[in-house]
């Protein structure tokens, strides 16, 4: 069930359920995660996760693989309950982890 990219904040659903680049204005434009959350309960439903079904928990998984993200849009990341829990403003990248890879 825990597939995990980075080594810091698990992959799973609990995560992505409390992430909030679905969200976010970085992706509110992009046709590519649009297309990826009309199915997230089906990707969700799969025993182990995939990251590239999954639009978000970047700090957990790293780059987007959607790649019509808007970076200068603002990152809301800080008000992510994630982003507390494993104390993320105190790591690199502290933000932006869909653009500059997950949270180390
Ligand atoms: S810290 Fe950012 S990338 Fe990580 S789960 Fe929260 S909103 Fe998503
Ligand atoms: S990692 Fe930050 S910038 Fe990227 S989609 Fe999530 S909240 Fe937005």
């Amino acid at each position: 069930m825990n597939e995990t990219v980075g080594t810091k904040i698990p992959f799973n659903s609990t995560n992505v359920g409390k992430c909030m680049c679905p969200k976010c204005p970085v992706q509110a434009k992009s046709q590519c995660v649009s297309g990826k959350l009309t199915s997230i309960k089906d990707a969700l439903a799969k025993t182990s996760l995939i990251r590239e079904d999954i639009p978000g928990v970047y700090c957990s998984t790293g780059t987007a693989t959607c790649k019509d993200l808007d970076p200068k849009q603002s990152c809301i990341c800080g008000g992510c309950a994630i982003f507390s829990q494993f104390n993320l403003a105190a790591g690199l990248p502290a933000g932006y982890f869909c653009r500059d890879g997950f949270a180390k």
